[in-house]
C-alpha cells in the first residue's frame, strides 16, 4: 500500500517540513509558527499585524516539534523499500544551520535506538529487509565508521561508497549506497541507489563578515543549494531540461533525481522568532518544488 501510495507521487517529489523544539536552556522561545496541521504551517511575520502577518505553506507532511525520530521514519520507509525494487532514491535535510537537519538525518551525539536518524534506520532497514542475513550496523558518524560500514556490506556483496564531509554545517554530507540484488519472482537483476544527504546550513552568510577561503566556501555552498534548488524545480515543473551540471552536489545526485527516481525532500525549520527571515526563506525554497 505504501509502495502504490509513493509510485502516485507528483512528479516522485515529496516534501516533509519539520519543526525543531526549542531546546532545554534555550531563553528565546517566542515561536514564529501560528498554526500546525498535518499538511500545513502558518506562520506570522513579526514585522507585521493581522492577517497580513500569517502566510500558510503547504506540505506533504508537517512534523511538529514533539515528532519522535520513528515517527519521521515511518513516512521515509517507504522510500528507503523502495530502493529494494530497484529505484532510485535521494533523501535530504535542507534549513540554516540548528534548524535540526543532523538530527533528523544522523540523530543527537550519543544517538540512543530511539533518537537515531533515517541514516542508520534506513541502513538497519535495507540489511534487515535484503538477501543480506546476520549483517552487523553502525551508525555512520565519522569517515572510519562508513568505511568499517563499507567494509561489512562488501563482505555481504552490497556495494556501498561515500563522499561524506566532516560533520560540519559548512558542507554537505552525502551517504551513497548502491543496492544490488535479484527480483525474487523474474530472477533479473535489480540494482537502486539511495543517496542520504544532509546538506550545508542554508543560511546566507553576510559579505562583510567573511573574506577569503571562507568568502569562497560560502559562496561555493550558496551556489550548490540553488543550483539543487534550480534541479528540483526544473523536475517539478517536468520541465525537458534540467541542469544538472551546474554543481557537483546535482552531478552526484543525478542519478536519484528525476527519470523514474523518488526524491524527498526534509525542510527544517527552527521556529525562533529570531529566525523568520531565515525561515522564511527556506519555506520559500520548499515552495517553489512543492
Ligand atoms: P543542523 O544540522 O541543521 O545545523 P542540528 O541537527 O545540529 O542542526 O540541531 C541543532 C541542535 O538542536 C542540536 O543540539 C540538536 O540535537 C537539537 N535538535 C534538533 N532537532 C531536534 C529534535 N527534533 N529534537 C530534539 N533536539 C533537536
Ligand atoms: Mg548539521
Amino acid at each position: 500500500k505504501l509502495f502504490n501510495e509513493i509510485q502516485e507521487l507528483k512528479g516522485n517529489i515529496r516534501v516533509y517540513c519539520r519543526l525543531r523544539p526549542f531546546l532545554p536552556g534555550q531563553k528565546e522561545k517566542q515561536s514564529i509558527v501560528e498554526h500546525i496541521g498535518e499538511n500545513d504551517l502558518v506562520v506570522a511575520n513579526p514585522a507585521k499585524t493581522g492577517k497580513d502577518a500569517l502566510k500558510t505553506f503547504k506540505f506533504n507532511k508537517v512534523f511538529g516539534p514533539t515528532s519522535t525520530q520513528g515517527e519521521v521514519y515511518s513516512d521515509v520507509q517507504a522510500f528507503i523499500r523502495s530502493v529494494l525494487d530497484g529505484f532510485n532514491v535521494c533523501i535530504f535535510a535542507y534549513g540554516q544551520t540548528g534548524s535540526g537537519k543532523t538530527y533528523t538525518m544522523s540523530g543527537p551525539n550519543n544517538a540512543t535506538p530511539e533518537s537515531v536518524g533515517v541514516n542508520y534506520r534506513a541502513l538497519n532497514d535495507l540489511f534487515s529487509i535484503s538477501t543480506i542475513p546476520d549483517a552487523t550496523m553502525l551508525p555512520v558518524k565519522s569517515t572510519s565508521d562508513v568505511i568499517k560500514l563499507m567494509d561489512i556490506g562488501l563482505k555481504n556483496r552490497a556495494k556501498g561508497s561515500t563522499a561524506m564531509n566532516e560533520r560540519s554545517s559548512r558542507s554537505h554530507s552525502v551517504v551513497s549506497i548502491h543496492v544490488r540484488g535479484v527480483d525474487q519472482k523474474s530472477g533479473s537483476s535489480l540494482h537502486g541507489n539511495l543517496h542520504l544527504v544532509d546538506l550545508a546550513g542554508s543560511e546566507r552568510v553576510d559579505r562583510s563578515e567573511v573574506t577569503g577561503d571562507r568568502l569562497k566556501e560560502a559562496q561555493h555552498i550558496n551556489k550548490s543549494l540553488s543550483a539543487l534548488g534550480d534541479v528540483i524545480f526544473a523536475l517539478s515543473q517536468k520541465s525537458s531540461h534540467v541542469p544538472y551540471r551546474n554543481s557537483k552536489l546535482t552531478q552526484l545526485l543525478q542519478s536519484s533525481l528525476g527519470g523514474q527516481a523518488k526524491t524527498l525532500m526534509l525542510v527544517q525549520i527552527n521556529s525562533d522568532i529570531k529566525s523568520f527571515s531565515e525561515s522564511l526563506s527556506t519555506l520559500k525554497f520548499a515552495e517553489r518544488v512543492s
